[in-house]
């Protein structure tokens, strides 16, 4: 049986948004537990280059999140390295189960475990990541300016990252593995007027081909899925589109959810349905799914959680 642990706030998850409503909740007197998870510091873990994180014109993601731990911290709240393996929302004070066996009692939760891009799931994809294969356009398009990208996908993803990706790179192809896209038809139309644009239809990658040392990505090699013949396109990066998968498995039947399993909110607000628990950053967050935005919403959700707890 392990220890039971009391909090006024509890934070679940240590990306951009779970370490920025520690520093705010920290700074409100709360004295916050943050439980990292699997993944200390999050996604931006996996990338090498960031260049959008306002004030730092060029910062390595892993880098950016020790700093932002190291500041949590500073700020006097108590960083865990433990994962949440249940949660009951039944009730107030909330209760949760960490992986260690440690119960934590929570007068208020901040949701913050984020999403995971869905990967093809390539050894050689896994290789190149973030030395040339991505899979966030905004975040890593400005590196491929007048070069050739590919993106594979077929949803409003794959299109929205092979239109935005025009912007930067000469040509951009874009594989799916049929001869139809699910993408909305007026996106569809975009993307087919682009003259940068190239569809390859009914092709599948099977692997991702580039040089070892420096690491990076040379072009994909992919394979038609009628005949099987196989064709390597030349590419300086790879961009893989074929959705996200938000990390809501802990309130799946206790919270509301859309567009696939994101945490509803309610709308200029981290409320979600039930009072007193909060929901930042990719975890409620389809459309922007940026660190600056995660941290905004990790802020709101420390103010939501400050204003609660006053009332209360
Ligand atoms: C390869 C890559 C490159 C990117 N580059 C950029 C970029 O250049 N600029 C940019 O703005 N954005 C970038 N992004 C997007 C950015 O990383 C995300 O928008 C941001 O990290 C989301 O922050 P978050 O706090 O919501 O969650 P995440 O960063 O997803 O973190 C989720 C956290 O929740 C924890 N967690 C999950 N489940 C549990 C549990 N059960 N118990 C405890 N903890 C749990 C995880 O361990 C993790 O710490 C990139 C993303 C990827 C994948």
């Amino acid at each position: 049986m392990g220890e039971t642990r009391h909090t006024k706030v509890l934070i679940i998850g240590s990306g951009p948004a779970g370490y920025t409503a520690a520093v705010y909740s920290a700074r409100a007197m709360l004295s916050p537990i943050l439980v990292q998870g699997l993944q200390p510091g999050g996604q931006l873990t996996i990338t090498t280059e960031v260049e959008n994180w306002p004030g730092d014109s060029h910062v390595q993601g892993p880098d950016l999140m020790v700093r932002m731990q190291e500041h949590a911290t500073a700020m006097g709240a108590e960083i865990i390295s433990d994962y949440i393996t249940a949660l009951d929302l039944s009730k107030r004070p909330f209760t949760t189960t960490a992986d260690s066996g440690t119960t934590y009692i929570a007068d208020a939760v901040i949701l913050a475990t984020g999403a995971q891009a869905k990967w093809l799931g390539l050894p050689s994809e896994e290789h190149f990541k973030g030395f040339g294969v991505s899979a966030c356009a905004t975040c890593d398009g400005f590196f491929y300016r007048g070069k050739e990208v590919v993106v594979v996908g077929g949803g409003n993803t794959a299109v929205e990252e092979a239109l935005f990706l025009t912007n930067f790179a000469s040509k951009v192809t874009l594989i799916h593995r049929r001869d139809f896209l699910r993408a909305e038809k007026i996106m569809q139309d975009r993307l087919f007027k682009n003259p940068k644009i190239e569809v390859v239809w009914n092709h599948e990658i099977s692997e991702v081909v580039g040089a070892h040392e420096p690491r990076g990505v040379d072009g994909v090699k992919v394979r038609d899925v009628h005949s099987g013949a196989e064709r390597v396109i030349p590419c300086a990066g790879f961009f893989v589109a074929i959705g996200h998968a938000p990390a809501s498995e802990l309130v799946k039947d206790q919270l509301p959810l859309h567009n696939g399993g994101y945490v509803v909110v309610e709308p200029g607000t981290t409320r979600t349905a039930i009072p007193g628990v909060f929901a930042a950053g990719d975890l409620t967050d389809h459309v922007y799914r940026q660190a600056v935005t995660s941290a905004g919403m990790g802020c709101m959700a420390a103010l939501d959680a400050e204003k609660f707890l006053s009332g209360h």
